[in-house]
Parts: C-alpha cells; structure tokens; sequence
C-alpha cells in the first residue's frame, strides 16, 4: 500500500497539532507506525489521500452505525442547512429530537442536548452533586467518560492507550474526590458504600465497557450497582456515550433491564456531528437551568444541522430487525476471527454484544479491568498492521472495542476473516 500523502499530511501536522492528531488515540501510538488521512467514506469503508480503502470496524469511534455517507443522513443536513447553520434561538429539530430520546430510552424523562460526549458526562456528575449535595463520584477502573477533570482517574480509551493511569493538570483535590471501583467485582462496591455511602453523590459506569476493549457486566453486577445506589441515596448514571443505541434500541439500560436515574449519549445520536446529551428523571432535569440552579449551557447546543443528522440516523435505526441483523453479522465476524486465529495456532476471545465487539489475545476469558490488561499487546499490534496492510481497520489500540455498522454485509466480513487468516500466523 502506498501511503505518501499520508505520510506528507503526518509530517506537516505533527509540527502544528501536537502529536499530529487532534484526539490522542488516532495516532497510532500504541500500535506504532503512521495513521492514514482520510479522504472520504462511504459504507462500510474508509478511503485515504493516497487511494486505499479499508473495511472500518471503527465508524468515527462509534456514530457511524448506519455506515459512512448514509444517503438519508446527508440527504437531511443538505436539506436543513439550507436554512442556516445555527441560530441561537429553540429549533423545532430540539424538540423533535427530545421527543425521540425520551421515547426510546423511558427512563430520561427529560433531555439536555450538548455538544460532545465529555460535556455530557461533566453535566451529569454536576448534576448528581447539585441534587444529593454530595461531592464524591465513583468510577471504576478502564472506564472512559470523556476528559473531564474528575474522569481522568485510571481512566480507559486513550489514557489506557497511552498508558497514563491520570493526567497531570488534574488538581490533587478533584481526583481525591473521584473514588475508583473494580469493574464486575460486587464486593469492592458494596464495601466501598458501607464505607464512603453517605458521602457518594452518584456512580457513573460504562454498563459496558468498551474503552477497556469490551467487557460484559457479570450477572446481576449492573443491578448490585442499582441497588447500592438506591440504597445510599446516590444517584446511577449510565454512560451510554458508546453503548447507546449500539447495543440495542434502548442501549445497555434496555439490555439489561435497569433503570438509571441519568444518563449520557453522544455518538450515534449525533449520526457524526458533533452531539451529546443526558438525561434522566424529570425531577433531577428539572434542576438544571433555567428551571432548577444547577448551571449548564452551550452556545451550539442543539445545533439544527446537528440535530438534522441525528434524527435521520435515529429514524434509520428503528427500522424493523436493524439490531438482530446487525447482531447475527457481530457473530459472523467474531466466531469467524475465532476460527482463523485456532487454525492459526493463536489463542483469542472475543466479547460481543449486538454491534460491538472485543478481540483479546489471550486463552481466557475476559471479564475484570485486570483481564484485559493482561491480554498480548505485542499480538494485537502484530495484528492491527497485518490486517492493515490487507485492507482492514481495525481501532489502533487494544483497549478499544470495534463496531459494525448495517453496512457491514457478506462482503466485507468474508474479506476480513480471509484477512484475518494470514494475519493471526504474522501475529504470533
Ligand atoms: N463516554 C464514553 C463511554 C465514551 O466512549 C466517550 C468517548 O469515546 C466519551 C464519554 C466522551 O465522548 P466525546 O469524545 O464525544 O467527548
């Protein structure tokens, strides 16, 4: 594969953005080499400066479920564009768009739209501390939330990446106030309450978590955190930034069947524009100003072409057997990479759930923080580029999970396991 312009674009970004990327992960600094610059995309795939395509298994890190280019999608932000980028004033595309939120997910009785996961998940902790007038969180190991302050605490995604268990700038007084947790492990939550309950404004967990590759909650795990924070009187705040609308219509709270007093989305709502919300109990939201105290805002918040975007990806997605579909082809593609790394002589599990996939070099199964961390790194790296050079993008870290989209076909997932196959023998 030819990447020249790539490679060009690289070596005049790096003198101006640090690192070359405007989000760390993109770098490839943990599976080494150069990213590629993207071109455009459509489907399925990704297309670079220089020409190459790629089946993409990330699709924008999450939005892209409905493939890349989604006539509809970009048939309804040149529609309501036209009409001017932001007005500054309530749209009817807000309304229309809490309408759709609140209907698919029932326990946000009230929305706030924002621009970014981050923005959403700092609004919601703001929130929990202003209602319970608390000031502890917990978070738990692995977990990514966006870059807020208080987040950054042996945070997943990119910190993990980078191996970075917090970042400097993060003042000492903030970080005390973020309490960690060991995903899955029941006893380390129940004792960390008997201990600190009284003083736990809210527990905000990735139900799913997806920035340590992806791990699936133990039986009965997601509703001990209910019911802890039910019985302390702390708020449960479902971070659904990746798994919303991913893993089922409703996300990881209809899965699993619990009711999270918040919630936050971003990604998919935002069909790739720049979005994020959260919502939750109206008597919570209605705390939040201009109703309540508690103060949130955003200059773009609500964005018609945003939201435009969103409600054309948010129709797409209801449409009849869209999850089942894309859960079958989840499973095509994961016992399909199993094979071919047991033939290869490589040993690997996969964690799936609908459109979401992890893939850990290892011979266990993989369900704690620890898990995954133990996982070889070297084979994923091995991995990534030999499966790169075949057309195949995977995330460029093994501490992220990949994601299929409904443009995913027969195609493309025969073309990856036949890549897979002499992929897994270089990986060794
Ligand atoms: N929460 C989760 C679970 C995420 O995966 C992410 C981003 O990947 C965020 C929050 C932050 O979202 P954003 O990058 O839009 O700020």
């Amino acid at each position: 594969m030819n990447h020249t312009l790539s490679h060009d674009l690289f070596v005049r970004a790096q003198t101006l953005l640090p690192g070359g990327v405007n989000s760390p992960v993109r770098a490839f600094k943990s599976v080494g080499g150069e990213p590629f610059f993207a071109q455009r995309a459509e489907g399925a795939y990704l297309i670079d400066v220089d020409g190459n395509r790629y089946v993409d298994y990330i699709g924008s890190w999450g939005p892209m479920i409905a493939g890349h280019a989604h006539p509809q999608v970009l048939d309804a932000v040149a529609q309501v564009m036209r009409d001017g980028l932001s007005f500054g004033v309530p749209n009817a595309l807000e309304v229309t768009m809490a309408e759709t939120l609140t209907r698919l997910v029932p326990s946000c009785e009230m929305v706030r739209m924002v621009n970014s996961g981050t923005e959403a998940t700092l609004s919601a902790i703001r929130l929990a501390r202003g209602a319970t007038g608390r000031n502890k969180i917990v978070k738990f190991e692995g977990c990514y939330h966006g870059h807020g302050d208080s987040f950054l605490v042996k945070a997943g995604s990119g910190m993990l990446t980078l191996g970075v268990p917090d970042s400097p700038g993060v003042p000492k007084a903030l970080a005390d106030l973020t309490l960690t947790l060991p995903y899955n492990d029941f006893d380390a939550a129940t004792q960390l309450f008997e201990l600190a309950g009284a003083d736990i404004a809210g527990v905000i967990v990735e139900p799913i978590v997806g920035n340590a590759n992806c791990i699936l909650p133990r039986d009965g795990y997601l509703q001990h955190l209910r019911d802890l924070c039910t019985r302390y009187g702390a708020l449960l705040i479902f971070d659904e930034v990746m798994t919303g609308f991913r893993v089922a219509l409703g996300g990881a709270q209809q899965r699993y069947g619990i009711t999270p007093d918040l919630s936050t989305f971003g990604k998919i709502i935002g069909g790739g524009m720049p979005v994020g919300a959260y919502g939750g109990r109206r008597d919570l939201m209605q705390q939040i100003a201009p109703s309540g105290p508690i103060y949130q805002a955003g200059t773009l918040s609500g964005n018609p072409v945003a939201m435009a975007a969103g409600l054309a990806t948010l129709a797409l997605i209801q449409a009849p057997g869209f999850y089942e579909k894309l859960e079958r082809r989840t499973h095509q593609l994961c016992d399909g990479l199993e094979d071919a790394a047991r033939e290869a002589g490589v040993a690997i599990t996969t964690n799936r759930s609908c459109a979401m996939f992890g893939l850990f070099f290892t011979d266990r199964n993989v369900e704690t923080f620890a898990e995954a961390t133990a996982c070889d790194v070297g084979a994923f790296r091995r991995f990534f580029h030999a499966m790169l050079r075949r057309g195949v993008y995977l995330a460029p870290s093994a501490y992220e999970a990949g994601f299929l989209s409904s443009m995913h076909g027969d195609i493309e997932i025969s073309h990856t396991i036949e890549a897979s196959r002499e992929a897994f023998r270089e990986a060794r």
